[in-house]
């Protein structure tokens, strides 16, 4: 089936081009966008006869890809956010995450996490769960009837957790063996695909490291960490497993890195150069959270380091580090955060806006194939953007898209499409509530 949607359409085509295109009519066929083509150019004859659905003056631009967000600390975002980072495990986030033993209250706390992605523009997300089975079942069968694209497993960590929330090692590799072989195949859309997502390598044994390794490298899958996050993390690390050397090194000597999945590391904020040739070595996504880690007070990602070393980044929320889950604001933060880098530090540079839109679009979507930018070829996941002028003032429609990230908020978002089809947030809760 066809559909023709016409509007200014705004394409993230590399981290250094951010292309405009006025009045183009986009051309989709079963999702996929097929061809392109602008008001002086004739209607392709396979068209014709095919009216589009026309937003006028508004923005098209792609949807957004959320790589690091922990789905379970979604009642605890802006709260806590004056302690420091163990407080604030310890108060907030280890309790918070340890309720999801209870069915009932993930069913009452994920339906509203979904509806948020999607009210703010977010359809491919790659998130961090618990370490509960049942709950993470749960999402997933939730993500799988929203329509949304994720990488997802529950989390696992055997040691350095409070005794209420820890998990025996065996059953832990065991619960994600289960995991991958019940949500893998035909029966699912292939939509919501397993990974492996060990919580941090201070909180896995390394026996737990090994068998998640074997897991990875026997299901062809990819891994979700976080990566060389704080310097205390990064030492701690090093001094709990004197002989992988590094962060990074662990990951990789472990076997996590073994299979041909996406391999996506939250925050990378003090690499070395080993952990440098290991994200180019896998190709690996770098995910930067500057709203996350100016609150945790991590240190933020030297980004234009990984940007001439031509590494892939894309960005994360980082919930409940990070205090809201729209995408676009971290944009608006990444530049921000690299500024005061840049004031800090003289030999850093700057990101701009179009390197930043591609992270949170085209950089992120990678990881699931064609998607995030609105090119032929990609899935039709976009947005439709509005309300972004002054009256007496007209802003060029970069500017207005620049705006937005700065000081937008989901009001400006009047259509969501996933692989060409319209999507109601509200409509999207009511229906995965029940589930
Ligand atoms: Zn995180």
């Amino acid at each position: 089936m066809v559909k023709l949607f016409k509007g200014n359409v705004i394409n993230p085509v590399s981290p250094s081009e951010l292309e405009v295109r006025e009045n183009c009519t986009i051309a989709v066929r079963d999702g996929i966008i097929e061809a392109m083509f602008d008001e002086k150019d004739p209607i392709p004859e396979n068209y014709q006869g095919l009216k589009a659905e026309d937003f006028g003056d508004s923005i098209i631009i792609p949807s957004f890809t959320d790589l690091h967000i922990h789905v379970s600390q979604y009642v605890q975002r802006g709260v806590g956010m004056d302690c420091l980072l163990f407080d604030w495990l310890n108060k907030y986030t280890f309790p918070q995450e340890a309720n999801f033993r209870n069915l009932d209250y993930a069913r009452a706390i994920y339906p509203q996490v979904i509806r948020d992605f999607l009210k703010n523009g977010t359809t491919q997300v790659a998130p961090f769960t618990t370490i509960h089975y049942d709950a993470c079942d749960l999402f997933f069968r939730m993500l799988e009837e929203s329509g949304m694209y994720s990488y997802m497993n529950k989390i696992n960590m055997d040691m350095n957790s409070p005794e209420y929330y820890v998990e025996d090692t065996e059953q832990s590799v065991a619960d994600t063996e289960r995991f991958i072989c019940e949500h893998s195949g035909s029966r699912w859309s292939g939509r919501v695909q397993p990974i492996i997502v060990p919580r941090f390598a201070p909180t896995c044994s390394d026996a737990l490291l090994k068998g998640l390794g074997k897991l990875a490298d026997r299901y062809d899958l990819g891994l979700h960490t976080h990566l060389v996050e704080s310097r205390a993390e990064a030492a701690w690390s090093a001094e709990l497993f004197p002989q992988y050397g590094s962060d990074g090194a662990i990951y990789e000597r472990c076997g996590l890195l073994s299979g041909a999945g996406p391999k996506i590391f939250a925050h990378v904020i003090y690499p070395t150069n080993v952990e440098y040739e290991i994200l180019n070595k896998y190709t690996a996504y770098s995910v930067h959270c500057p709203i996350s880690t100016n609150n945790i007070t991590a240190g933020i990602m030297p980004v234009s380091e990984f940007l001439k070393r031509d590494l892939r980044v894309a960005l994360g929320t980082d919930v409940g580090g990070g205090h809201d889950m729209a995408l676009y604001k971290v944009v608006g933060t990444a530049i921000q955060s690299s500024k005061l880098k840049a004031f800090y530090e003289e030999d850093y540079g700057r990101i701009d806006l179009t390197e930043t839109f591609y992270m949170a679009t085209a950089g992120g979507g990678a990881a699931f194939g064609r998607f995030g930018k609105l090119e032929p070829g990609y899935h039709f996941n976009a947005l439709v953007l509005n309300g972004l002028q002054d009256d007496g003032f007209e802003l060029p429609l970069i500017e207005c898209l620049e705006r937005f990230c700065y000081s937008g908020d989901d009001r400006n978002i009047s259509h969501r499409f996933i692989d060409g089809n319209l999507i109601d947030p509200d409509e999207v809760f009511e229906r995965i509530k029940g589930i």
